[in-house]
């Protein structure tokens, strides 16, 4: 076979640019030669006979006339069984040592393969040989974990076929065959229960799109009720450096109504993404009793890796996720943080010095984040089964300033937006999304109307709050001051959630409309006070009340108790006549 190769003719930081003799394809991967390593690179441009080429590794000791291979494959990850409670690096090298020894990465030019060749798995024939397959058909299963995994016809399948053959029950590793496939040439196919897929390419072997409509329930009441998620949906969470990103996500893959959760780790900071590995082995899986990481896959790139690993990233991870869903499985992808991947398609646009965009952005920003969102989805797939891609993003702009590029071109696209607020984590609010900044375009799982009176006691309650620093108290109406402490109230018992509490850090969604229903009665109830002193202490009884509630295991007497005893609390402020005292 003749190989492809050219010449490195110029090297900046990461990029290099190459001379070549033949052909070379847009997208494809190369390997750079130097020294005694081949580090791996994908080519981003060609012009004339010249190619630029990302390296995915430290560029060091590159030198002009190294030699360079193109491979005939675009950058493409293993799929099959075996990904779950894997961590990967951004080309998708399993790094098993990292949750152990933490700050273990592969010397350079050493890639591994990402499914163990040597594990077999017990395959079970489902298909019946004889009949039609197409892309993403279904030919039998093999348990991984908690989940039935399906092995799948390839998803570049692009004419009918007809299975030949199909292996009998048994244990086989993913490089041995399991079916055969004939087209209607006679042209036969090997099939394993592995396959290869370009990861900036989305796998589309579904029959239908459909709209997102079940909601993807977290238990954080501040998003379900407030801010929901749908299933398939798209949602954003920028927030200022330590406003609570990571860990909101942490909660969210624990505590969300998916089946597996694959997370893209970006740290942003030293250390955050050997924090997250250090911590994903040991949380539990509310779900199983057993560890969280055998219904996850973690992508991590550290800030010392070079850039472009983080571009890899984000696309292993999406394609990852796009993979389970092929098999009816409803799956999350948390990207944290997407800055870290902006500022790297920004490097390498300065590098090609294309003519930048806002920011020094490239001009491009807003399509790459949009066709990166895009692949979330909920999907009919061939058998009438429904999956689903849910796509988290954090988004870490400088100072928090949430009109900056990389948060604008997000919020054009995404189905939600979970603002951070500073002043709220600062205050020690968690989950510190801000209320009267973030939206949602899905439906919540409390009635409407109800809910936009909820946010206008809320807006109402911080208009109070802004005008009584200069008016004072004295200066407030008692109609305003009690829309404040209602304001206060429902932050209080009902934004914020205590994630280290066991009952509270988790609300079902039947529970949170139980609560809301209360809470909404409280907003409801018109109600009087003799004093401010007075209507101030009713409301601190009936937050600690409210409180203590929400630590209460629902099916406990004690959860009836205190509901009943918050009835009567009600009860005795209701139906008084509001009396403004201006
Ligand atoms: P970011 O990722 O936005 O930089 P982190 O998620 O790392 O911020 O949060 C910073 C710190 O804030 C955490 O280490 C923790 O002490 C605190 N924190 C954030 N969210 C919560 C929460 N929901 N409950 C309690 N503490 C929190
Ligand atoms: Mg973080």
């Amino acid at each position: 076979m003749s190989q492809r190769k050219g010449r490195v003719v110029g090297i900046n930081g990461n990029l290099v640019t190459v001379e070549f003799d033949e052909s070379v394809r847009q997208n494809e991967v190369a390997y750079v030669a130097t020294g005694d390593v081949r580090l791996i690179a994908e080519v981003i441009r060609v012009r004339g006979r010249y190619a630029d080429a990302q390296v995915f590794e430290d560029t060091s000791g590159i030198k002009v006339g190294d030699r360079v291979d193109f491979e005939d494959q675009l950058l493409s990850v293993e799929l099959g069984p075996g990904l779950l409670a894997k961590v990967y690096d951004g080309l998708q090298n399993p790094l098993p040592e990292i949750a152990e020894q933490c700050g273990f990465f592969l010397p350079r030019g050493l890639y591994l393969e990402a499914l163990p060749r040597d594990v077999k798995w017990t395959f079970t024939p489902t298909a019946e040989v004889g009949r039609p397959v197409r892309a993403g058909g279904r030919l039998g299963t093999v348990p991984e974990g908690i989940f039935e995994h399906w092995v799948m016809a390839p998803f570049d399948l692009e004419a009918r076929h007809e299975l030949v053959e199909l292996a009998p029950a048994g244990d086989y590793t993913v490089a041995d065959e399991i079916a055969v496939l004939q087209d209607g040439e006679g042209r036969r196919r090997s099939v394993t229960m592995m396959q290869r897929w370009p990861v900036k390419r989305p796998i589309r072997a579904y029959d239908e799109r459909l709209g997102p409509s079940e909601q993807l329930v977290t238990k954080m009441r501040l998003i379900d009720t407030f801010f929901p998620v749908a299933k398939g949906g798209t949602y954003c969470i920028p927030g200022p450096f330590g406003a609570g990103k990571t860990v909101l996500q942490q909660l969210t893959s624990r505590h969300a109504d998916a089946d597996i959760v694959v997370i893209a780790a970006c740290g942003e900071r030293a250390g955050e993404v050997v924090e997250t590995l250090r911590e994903f082995p040991v949380l539990v899986d509310p779900r199983t009793g057993r560890s969280l990481m055998e219904r996850t896959v973690i992508i991590c790139n550290t800030s010392s890796m070079p850039v472009a690993a983080r571009e890899a990233s984000v696309y292993t991870a999406v394609t990852i996720a796009e993979y389970y869903r092929q098999m009816g499985l409803n799956v999350l992808l948390l990207a944290d943080s997407t800055s870290r991947w902006a500022q790297a398609l920004r490097e390498v646009s300065g590098r090609l010095e294309e003519i930048p965009g806002e920011e020094a952005f490239p001009a491009y920003l807003e399509s790459v984040i949009a066709s990166f969102y895009e692949r979330a989805g909920i999907v009919r797939l061939g058998d009438g089964d429904v999956g689903s891609v849910t796509i988290g993003g954090t988004v870490s702009p400088a100072g928090g300033d949430f009109e900056e590029p990389v948060t604008q071109s997000t919020l054009k696209v995404v189905g939600a937006f979970h603002g951070l607020s500073r002043a709220r984590s600062d205050a020690r609010r968690y989950p510190a999304i801000d209320p009267l900044e973030s939206w949602s375009k899905y439906s919540s799982i409390v009635p409407a109307d109800a809910l936009a009176r909820a946010k206008d006691v809320l807006a109402k309650g911080h208009e109070v709050q802004e005008m009584m620093k200069v008016v004072e108290e004295e200066g407030t109406s008692m109609a305003d001051f009690v829309t404040y402490l209602k304001a206060e109230y429902v932050d209080a018992v009902y934004l914020q959630q205590d994630a280290f509490d066991p009952v509270d850090g988790a609300t079902p969604a039947e529970r949170q409309r139980e609560v809301f229903g209360f809470i909404s009665g409280v907003l409801d109830e018109r109600m009087d006070f003799e004093s401010k002193d007075e209507a101030r202490g009713f409301f601190q009884r009936l937050t600690q009340t409210t409180r203590d509630w929400n630590r209460a295991e629902m099916e406990s007497e004690e959860f009836a108790r205190i509901r009943t005893r918050l009835d009567e609390m009600l009860a005795e402020v209701a139906g008084k006549e509001v009396v403004s005292r201006a």
